[in-house]
């Protein structure tokens, strides 16, 4: 009995120490084909977006930094989480505009993001994207795990952690992990 009772507190010691936090990529991750109209004209591309309310209700619900990480710059960032009504959400963006012209999956963006998001060694991140080579590099300098969000996929990839089809689907998952681990 005594033994047991060790056991459970270094396990909680163990979860104090381990954060969790979450990056996400932007375009096609945070929403899908569904939820915008692709156009030539920015007025009507940008406009054609749909708030994600559900969405943002869900990852309010994740307790971890949630940071994006995306190939885009920094002012289509910023419109489309406005559009998507996430604005609010997320402690940081890294995008290509701040890291030099650098993109996904090369090596330096990553770094970047890391130091950035301040992601220490012990910290566990989960990353989520519609790019399994994003989610290889990101494996390869890190050690992030991988979410990929693919509608279309029915058998998880080799090389992601996890697979859903849908945002909303990983979100609630990552919820329920959250309060049960
Ligand atoms: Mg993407």
């Amino acid at each position: 009995m005594a033994q047991n009772n060790n056991l459970r507190s270094k396990s909680k010691q163990k979860t104090n120490n381990n954060k969790s936090k979450y990056i996400f990529d932007l375009d096609l991750t945070l929403y899908s084909e569904n939820d915008y109209k692709d156009s030539d004209n920015q007025d009507e591309y940008y406009s054609s977006f749909k708030p994600k309310y559900l969405l943002g209700d869900l990852l309010k619900l994740i307790k971890g930094d949630k940071f994006i990480l995306t190939n885009a710059n920094i002012p289509h960032a910023k419109d489309v989480l406005a559009k998507l009504r996430l604005q609010n959400i997320f402690k940081d963006i890294i995008a290509s505009d701040i890291a030099g012209d650098e993109y996904k999956p090369d090596p330096s963006i990553y770094h970047i993001a890391n130091h950035e998001f301040k992601i220490r060694n012990n910290d566990t991140v989960f990353f989520f994207e519609d790019s399994l080579d994003n989610i290889i590099a990101g494996k390869k300098f890190y050690n992030w795990k991988g979410v990929l969000i693919d509608p279309d996929r029915k058998k998880k990839p080799k090389h992601a952690d996890y697979l859903f089809n849908t945002i909303e689907d990983a979100i609630i998952f990552f919820i329920a992990k959250e309060k049960f681990d």
